[in-house]
């Protein structure tokens, strides 16, 4: 990961260690894609069978790793923006 922006020069790491926090929205938009995963999966398999729940399982894992590239920059993405506000005037500061 760079250490500033390219156009604006904010710095990426604020302070040793910020990074950390990520992973707890990562987590939390995990949580929501799998609860999301149930709503479709429930109506077009079911939860009949213990096959149904590993089936379950895989596909949610399958889910996962697909979404995991966007998960990871998404919710860098995101934490940043808690810390960092969007400056409108900036390219007139410039
Ligand atoms: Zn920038």
């Amino acid at each position: 990961m760079k250490t500033e922006c390219n156009i604006c020069h904010q710095k990426t790491e604020l302070e040793t260690g910020f990074w950390w926090g990520t992973g707890y929205i990562s987590y939390f938009l995990a949580v929501v894609i799998s609860l999301l995963n149930v709503i479709w999966f429930s109506p077009i398999f079911g939860w009949a069978t213990i096959y149904s729940v590993w089936g379950f399982l895989l596909a949610n894992a399958f889910v996962l790793m697909l979404s995991m590239p966007w998960l990871v920059r998404f919710s860098r993405v995101f934490y940043l923006s808690i810390f960092v506000r969007y400056d409108e005037s900036f390219e007139k500061k410039s």
